[in-house]
């Protein structure tokens, strides 16, 4: 199976080819066919097999078939929850990355750091805001970001996510967003806890385990 026969597109099949993928992963083979149907999704996956960019590739194929610039007013179009900075980081890199031809504005925001370059960033518009959950809150107190539009939200570490207690926050985050929204779940271990939160937000999800 190739990144063609997964039907992605031009522009993002340049850049996998320049970023050195020859093929999809596993995860990536059956969680992008899901993503570009708009299915909701809870994958356990581990970090490095290829995760990262089973979520980037096809939000990214969603937002630009849609050919419509970054709306004005701090609004965002998906929204990708992080634990960790380091996290939060790796992942904007890769957005940017296989985002690299086409006109997608992404940006991380995360706690620990001036909070103004990151509302610079927001103010110029953005379709893709990687982020933890604190900063986020913050910003989104502070008017900072508008979470009104969100069409696809990634709870990315779900089990980490909870462990480090922020299961409070990422309930408020995913209540900022409408109701009809895609949502998308990864965790590396499915604990009680995790099936739980995913069984309060997630609409009839597609099951992947690799
Ligand atoms: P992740 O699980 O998202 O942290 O990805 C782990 C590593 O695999 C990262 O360094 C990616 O750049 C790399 N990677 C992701 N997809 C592929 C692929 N299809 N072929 C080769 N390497 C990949």
């Amino acid at each position: 199976m190739s990144f063609k026969d997964l039907k992605i597109i031009k522009p993002l099949l340049r850049a996998v080819a320049e970023a050195g993928y020859d093929n999809p992963t596993l995860i990536q083979e059956q969680t992008i066919p899901l993503v570009l149907e708009k299915k909701d999704v809870i994958a356990s996956a581990q970090t490095g097999t290829g995760k990262t960019a089973a979520f980037a590739l096809p939000i990214l194929q969603l937002l630009y078939d849609r050919q419509d610039a970054p709306k004005k007013g701090k609004t965002v179009k998906a929204l990708v929850i992080s634990p960790t900075r380091e996290l939060a980081q790796q992942i904007g890199k890769n957005f940017k990355t296989y985002g690299s031809h086409t006109n997608l504005k992404s940006t991380v925001i995360f706690g620990g750091t001036g909070i103004e370059p990151q509302i610079d960033m927001l103010t110029k518009g953005v379709d893709i805001v990687v982020a933890t959950p604190g900063r986020l809150l913050d910003l989104h107190k502070q008017d900072q970001i508008n979470l009104d539009h969100v069409e696809i939200l990634v709870l990315d570490e779900a089990d980490l996510m909870l462990d480090m207690g922020f299961i409070d926050d990422v309930r408020k985050i995913e209540r900022l967003c409408p109701e009809d929204k895609q949502t998308l779940l990864f965790s590396a271990t499915m604990p009680f806890k995790v099936e739980d939160l995913a069984k309060t937000i997630l609409n009839s999800p597609e099951r992947i385990e690799v």
